[in-house]
């Protein structure tokens, strides 16, 4: 409380920020002063539920934010002003609806199992023009491609040039590289991430890639919320936007979030994915439960981790993102990949779960992941065979004797398996919130139901 209190002395303002059912962040501001001993045990009233997408209930609206004094960090934006990601309290204790709840009750869960988790995210976003956001014209907001001769390749049928190959683009052919190199330096200086990497995406159109160190599931989940604010903060000061939508445009890739997972035991500390003993990957058969449980679970699972209506134009063929619930060594068609490994090393051995994207509420992508894998491990679900070869070119009959499954096609048929497989997720969920998640998530789907796409137009209007 001491140390807390001397930061606090530094700032005259603090922002309280957390997560909304969908994963939207809100933030409000209050004097350093107010936030006192009192507020870190209660929490301030500073929350009117109703006006929360997802959190109104009928009979309760007296919320308060307890801010969490380990995410406290101040804004190298704004140098009077920290942040704290809050909790979400509601008159009897932890609000059922709130995610970071969710991420607790998963810690919780795993230690009474004797486990821990890590999760380390590869978050992938965009820097473009705002007037992206203009749907009259969108073509003036094309953004900041990758420009050079080598990067063209024209697309004859589509009519449009596209430019691909823009990974590993150095600069100064990569436009953004130097807004990606402050948002990096601020995340390590002000946030206290371990930056591992950050790199030009695949995407020709500004996309970037930003990998931190790997966490426990909560702080992850913390650092993927700051990631995306710091993001977005620092974009706009060069007059650029961060965009994490899952697909921005046809025909380059999408935004994804691969999640690299690995389980320990808590006592004698040893991963428990490793086997030096197996010959295909160094793969422990916990581990292959584990992925028969994100397998059997996989197309339910998709309406957390790829929970827009958007993520599923990322989940197409021919874009590195997987179509098909198989797992596999190298390959990248395949929703859960064993990375390169070096021989013998027992705390690199994970799994790299790719159906995710950064439009993902992470407090409850993470613990559905868990969730399921662990179910997987309960239930001893065999995830079948690896599947080394490309799926997306083999044909429906391989593939149905196989017993390989597909991914959801769209939010709302991922929605209907969430809604008919979801006793998995229960050791941990609340189902207040499960409840909350699928209607708040039936009304996106719905409201965006009723629009026509301009791509719609060109195909039927002479129809
Ligand atoms: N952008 C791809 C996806 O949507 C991943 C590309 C990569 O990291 N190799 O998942
Ligand atoms: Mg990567
Ligand atoms: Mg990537
Ligand atoms: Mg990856």
């Amino acid at each position: 409380m001491q140390e807390i209190a001397k930061l606090l002395e530094k700032v005259r303002w603090v922002e309280f920020q957390f997560v909304d059912v969908a994963g939207y962040l809100r933030s409000v501001s209050v004097p350093a002063k107010e936030v006192d001993e009192k507020a870190f045990q209660q929490g301030l009233s500073l929350l009117d539920g109703s006006s929360v997408e997802g959190f109104a209930s009928i009979h309760e609206s007296d919320y308060r934010l307890r801010p969490d004094p380990n995410t406290f960090a101040i804004l190298p934006w704004r140098k009077d002003t920290a942040r704290m990601i809050a909790d979400v309290l509601s008159v009897g204790g932890r609000f059922p609806k709130d995610p970071r709840y969710i991420a607790d009750r998963a810690i919780e869960y795993l230690d009474s199992q004797g486990l821990v988790a890590y999760f380390g995210p590869e978050v992938e976003f965009m820097l473009v023009d705002e007037l992206f956001l203009d749907v009259e014209t969108p073509t003036k907001g094309l953004g900041y491609r990758v420009s050079s001769r080598e990067y063209l390749d024209f697309e004859e049928d589509m009519g449009f040039q596209r430019i691909k190959k823009a990974y590993h683009t150095p600069t100064p052919i990569d436009k953004v590289a130097e807004i990606r190199y402050e948002i990096a330096t601020v995340l390590e200086d002000y946030f206290g991430f371990q930056v591992e990497a950050h790199h030009h995406e695949v995407a020709a159109l500004g996309q970037v890639e930003i990998d931190f160190r790997f966490g426990d599931l909560k702080t992850t989940a913390d650092r993927v919320i700051t990631l995306k604010y710091v993001a977005r903060n620092i974009a706009a000061k060069y007059g650029l936007a961060a965009t994490f939508m899952p697909k921005l445009v046809a025909g380059d890739n999408g935004n994804g979030m691969h999640i690299h997972v690995s389980l320990w035991d808590k006592n004698s500390n040893r991963n428990l994915f490793y086997d030096p003993n197996d010959e295909y990957a160094e793969l422990s058969q916990t581990a292959r439960y584990f992925i028969g449980g994100l397998i059997e679970h996989g197309r339910a699972l998709a309406a957390l981790v790829a929970p827009t209506v958007n993520s599923y134009k990322r989940l197409v063929p021919g874009y590195e993102a997987p179509v098909y619930m198989v797992w596999a060594k190298a390959n990248r068609s395949a929703a859960i990949r064993i990375p390169f490994y070096e021989k013998g090393v027992e705390k690199a051995k994970r799994i790299e779960f790719r159906s995710p994207d950064p439009s993902a509420n992470p407090y409850l992508a993470f613990a559905a992941i868990l969730a399921a894998g662990l179910d997987g491990i309960k239930k001893k679900i065999d995830p079948g065979d690896p599947i080394d070869r490309n799926v997306y070119e083999m044909s429906e009959a391989e593939r149905k004797r196989l017993g390989i499954k597909e991914l959801p096609r769209s939010l709302d048929e991922a929605l209907d398996e969430l809604e008919s497989d979801n006793e998995f997720l229960k050791p941990i969920f609340t189902k207040e919130i499960i409840e909350a998640y699928i209607e708040v998530k039936r009304a996106e789907a719905g409201e965006l139901r009723q629009y026509p796409n301009p791509m719609e137009v060109y195909m039927y209007f002479n129809l």
